[in-house]
């Protein structure tokens, strides 16, 4: 089987197969070497690597994957790619097809068992409609990771790698910056796609931490303080945090908690680093009464 990472070859194999695309799983399949060759590189994938890959569409990328890892487990949603995977990838026996919706996949258990519950690496051409779903999944469920290299929609990766004071600062930026250190790797035109998506694409390595980089007496609580805070973008952060059920403090409280921190009752939370975000879940963790509703919001 040559090599599928080329728009001859990736349209004889959908012609072979009868495929059509199905907008609704987002698939734009990669058709450019040059890429495809970043991405694995910056995965750093090793012969001693399990790794996951999320959605191998026709198995393009999974066969560079095949080529470089000891183990490849790839989970595909779409029926219909199944008997392809099973003949574009049957020159590899360390590849595993899961037939199965990712975010349905207990991918703890599957690292446990395929790496003894040691770090895996994920890479990934990732179906645009779920992508911060996918990353939070994968972050919260505590999956042992060592990386997450993806190819994200460019305002996601812009998101991601976002600071204080940006307008694209928000919920997301803070959980890569809590769990891992983003790097763009590549940024992808619609032209290395078939079909073309209608917006650019990054790719981004996200390098997780061993340990988190801030000390939280809980983390879902962290994160339950910064879902409200970014909730209503234009209210001040007391206002935010006062507006949600799930964080049973009173408004005078959460001011005196926020202006411990050096700021004015009116500031909003697109101003405070995660280091900030992780001292005020603190004082509320301590100031909080028993909880009103669940506290994950
Ligand atoms: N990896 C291939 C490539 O680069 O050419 C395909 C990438 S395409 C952007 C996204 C892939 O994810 C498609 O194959 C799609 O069917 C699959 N997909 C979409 N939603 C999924 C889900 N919830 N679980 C698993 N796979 C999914």
């Amino acid at each position: 089987m040559a090599y599928l990472g080329n728009p001859a070859y990736t349209m004889a194999v959908l012609e072979k197969h009868g495929f059509h695309f199905q907008k609704k799983y987002g698939q734009n399949f990669l058709i450019d070497k040059n890429i495809l060759e970043k991405i694995v590189d910056a995965a750093e994938i090793g012969a001693d690597d399990v790794v996951l890959e999320i959605g191998p569409g026709i198995g393009t990328m999974t066969q560079y994957l095949c080529e470089r890892a000891r183990e490849v487990i790839a989970v595909e949603i779409d029926d219909k790619l199944i008997p392809v995977l099973a003949d574009t990838l049957s020159e590899y026996d360390n590849v595993t097809v899961i037939h199965e919706d990712i975010l349905k996949v207990d991918i703890r258990a599957l690292a446990e068992e395929k790496n003894g519950g040691r770090p895996i690496k994920v890479v990934a051409n990732l179906p645009y409609y779920i992508t911060t779903p996918i990353i939070m999944e994968l972050f919260e469920s505590r999956v042992p990771l060592d990386s997450v290299t993806v190819m994200v929609q460019k305002e996601v990766a812009e998101r991601m790698k976002e600071g204080p004071g940006s307008k694209h600062y928000g919920a997301l930026s803070l959980a890569v910056a809590y769990y891992a250190v983003a790097e763009t790797v590549a940024e992808v035109p619609p032209a290395c796609f078939v079909p073309r998506p209608k917006v650019s694409s990054m790719v981004i390595r996200l390098t997780c931490h061993r340990e988190p980089p801030v000390a939280v007496a809980d983390e879902r609580f962290l994160f339950s303080v910064i879902r409200a805070s970014f909730q209503q973008r234009r209210k001040t952060l007391v206002n935010g945090l006062n507006n949600a059920p799930w964080i049973p403090v009173d408004r005078e409280e959460i001011t005196r908690c926020v202006e411990s921190l050096g700021y004015g009752p009116s500031v909003r939370g697109e101003k405070l680093t995660l280091e900030e975000f992780a001292r005020l879940a603190n004082l509320l963790w301590g100031k909080k009464k028993g909880m009103k509703g669940s506290h994950r919001a």
